[in-house]
């Protein structure tokens, strides 16, 4: 069975004929003129021009004009392609449902306005939806006064809403999109319907994946959230992540998390990232342009982090203690 990826996500499908991503990945175009179009998906050209000479003499050939038309009609194929091709990995991942969960996506893009989804989280799901609008043409690269693509991922008591573009680097038509280097994805809004149960279940449920609390958290949970001060102490893997990470979500505030040892606090920072949280941290010795980063993030209202992540040091440097006492004033 061929693996393949599509924006870093393995898809495990069986190749198939797919010409436009085929054209796509080598960077050809079919031929945009009306007595080609019936050649439309089997001929492709690296070189539009040299096709216009041999079959198109009598036309001049316009390289911005007809590159422009070609692209629009490859481009509404192609992500048709996508979507079809997509459908069918999702019908075989909806008898998988303990790994997958169902979603409907929505985006600003007349040609997918609406369509479900089978993904593992919901920002697999916006990230296939980006990969849709991509080959559609419809994703705009990173840069000053570009305006992202939004895509709102609900299941049936949850609402995200992602803004995806392609960064610069990435912006070659390739195939083998890796992760958040082609969408990074920003703004990470959650809201909850308050009429569907307990907030805090509907996000353990639709974030984490998880049925039920265990031991103290719930307990844990509505504590800090009713505003007390808490402490739990809880063994490792006894879930202490999820007393953190749930109310963040729930409260839409900053959460600052202190950890001991760094490479715990790498470790739950992959962790939240992969479930869609956006999480900042701050240490020493870090890339000032980084630090200058995180900083600026953190003084946007509302916060564009859910948690901070620091460690010891950092928390009691007389910079850091002062940021975070102006943050929470
Ligand atoms: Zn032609």
């Amino acid at each position: 069975m061929a693996e393949e990826t599509m924006a870093g996500i393995a898809l495990n499908f069986n190749s198939e004929m797919r010409p436009f991503n085929d054209a796509f990945t080598d960077g050809k175009l079919p031929c945009p003129h009306r007595s080609c179009r019936s050649e439309t998906g089997k001929a492709f050209f690296q070189d539009l021009a040299q096709h216009y000479r041999i079959k198109h003499r009598e036309l001049a050939f316009n390289k911005e004009k007809h590159t422009q038309e070609a692209r629009r009609l490859f481009n509404l194929f192609h992500g048709n392609e996508t979507k079809q091709y997509l459908a069918r990995v999702f019908s075989k991942r909806s008898l998988q449902r303990d790994k997958y969960i169902r979603y409907t996506v929505t985006t600003k893009y007349e040609a997918c306005l609406v369509f479900e989804v089978m993904a593992k989280d919901t920002k697999e799901a916006a990230k296939l939806a980006g990969v849709v609008l991509m080959h559609f043409g419809q994703l705009k690269s990173y840069g000053e006064g570009t305006k992202p693509s939004i895509v709102e991922v609900l299941s049936q008591d949850l609402h995200v809403k992602f803004n995806l573009w392609t960064s610069k680097k990435t912006l070659n038509l390739s195939l083998d999109l890796t992760g958040d280097n082609i969408m990074p994805i920003n703004q990470h809004d959650i809201n909850i319907d308050d009429m569907t149960g307990k907030k805090s279940v509907d996000i353990l449920r639709s974030v984490f994946h998880y049925d039920v609390f265990r031991g103290k958290q719930e307990e844990a949970i509505d504590s800090i959230c009713q505003g007390q001060n808490t402490l739990l102490i809880m063994p490792t893997g006894g879930g202490k992540s999820l007393c953190y990470a749930v109310p963040a979500l729930m409260e839409q505030k900053l959460v600052v998390v202190v950890f001991p040892l760094l490479a715990l606090l790498f470790d739950q920072f992959e962790r939240m990232k992969s479930k869609g949280l956006n999480v900042g941290f701050l240490m020493k010795d870090m890339d000032e342009m980084d630090r200058q980063s995180v900083i600026h993030k953190l003084h946007s209202n509302p916060p564009e982090y859910n948690l901070l992540f620091l460690t010891p040091e950092t928390v009691l440097s007389p910079s850091v203690f002062d940021l975070l006492s102006k943050l929470s004033s």
